[in-house]
C-alpha cells in the first residue's frame, strides 16, 4: 500500500470510527432511557395522585351525607315517635329537619360532582395506563434489535480501531502526526484529486505534484496545504 493510499485508508477508517462510536452511543442511551415512556409514567403517576384526592373527597362527602341522614332519622324517630308531645319542641324539632335536609341536599350535590369528578380522572387513568404499557411494549420490541444493532457496532467498532492502530503504526509517528495537524486544521486531511484538481480546493495541481501523488508520495496542495490523494 502506498503511503498517500494508506493516509487516505486511515482518514477513511477514522470517519467511520467516528460515526460508529456516535452510532453506539446512541444506541446504547436508547436500550437504556426510553424518555417517552418515563414522561408517560410521570404523568400517570401525577394523574392517580390526582384520582387518589378525588376518591378522598368523595368518600368524606359519602360519610357527611350518611351523617346527615342518620341526624334527619334521629329527629324524625324523635318526631314522631310520640316521646315529645311540647309544641314548641315539636316545631323545633320540625326546623332542624328542615335546616338539616336543605344541608344534605347541598352535600348530595357535591358528592355527585365529586362522583363525576372521579369518573372522569378514572378515564384518565385508564388511557395514561394504556399509553405506559403501549410504550412499554413497544420498546420491549425495540430491545433485541437494539441489542443486536449494539453488538454488531461495538464489533465493528472494534475492527476499526484495530485497522486505524494497525495503519498508525506502520505510518510511524511523524506522518500521523502530521496527518492529525492537518486534520484538526482543515477537517478533512487527505482529498482526492480528480481531473487534474484538488478536491480540497478545486485548483488544479501542478504537473510534478500531480505525478508524485500518483506515485503514492505523502504530497501536499501547493494551494490548500491538504495531502492529495490519487485513486
Ligand atoms: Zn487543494
Amino acid at each position: 500500500m502506498s503511503l498517500a493510499s494508506r493516509l487516505y485508508r486511515l482518514q477513511t477508517t477514522e470517519f467511520q470510527l467516528r460515526d460508529k462510536r456516535r452510532a453506539l452511543k446512541e444506541i446504547a442511551a436508547r436500550l437504556n432511557t426510553n424518555p417517552e415512556l418515563s414522561a408517560a409514567e410521570e404523568a400517570l403517576v401525577s394523574i392517580e395522585s390526582r384520582l387518589e384526592a378525588a376518591r378522598k373527597n368523595q368518600r368524606k362527602l359519602e360519610w357527611e351525607v350518611e351523617d346527615l341522614n342518620a341526624k334527619i332519622k334521629g329527629l324524625n324517630d324523635k318526631l314522631y315517635g310520640g316521646s315529645v308531645r311540647n309544641p314548641k319542641e315539636l316545631v323545633s324539632l320540625q326546623q332542624d329537619v328542615q335546616s338539616i335536609t336543605r344541608h344534605l341536599s347541598g352535600k348530595e350535590e357535591k358528592l355527585i360532582e365529586a362522583m363525576d369528578i372521579s369518573e372522569s380522572i378514572e378515564a384518565e387513568v385508564e388511557a395514561a395506563r394504556q399509553k405506559v404499557s403501549t410504550l412499554k411494549a413497544a420498546w420491549e420490541d425495540e430491545r433485541p434489535g437494539l441489542q443486536r444493532l449494539k453488538d454488531s457496532t461495538e464489533a465493528e467498532v472494534f475492527q476499526l480501531a484495530e485497522t486505524q492502530q494497525d495503519l498508525r503504526d506502520k505510518l510511524g509517528s511523524d506522518k500521523a502526526q502530521h496527518y492529525d495537524l492537518l486534520a484538526k486544521a482543515k477537517g478533512v486531511a487527505v482529498v482526492k484529486v480528480e481531473q487534474g484538481r484538488c478536491k480540497g480546493c478545486n485548483l488544479t495541481v501542478p504537473d510534478g505534484l500531480y505525478q508524485r501523488a500518483r506515485a503514492g508520495d505523502m504530497v501536499e496542495c501547493a494551494s490548500c496545504g491538504r495531502l492529495l490523494y490519487v485513486e
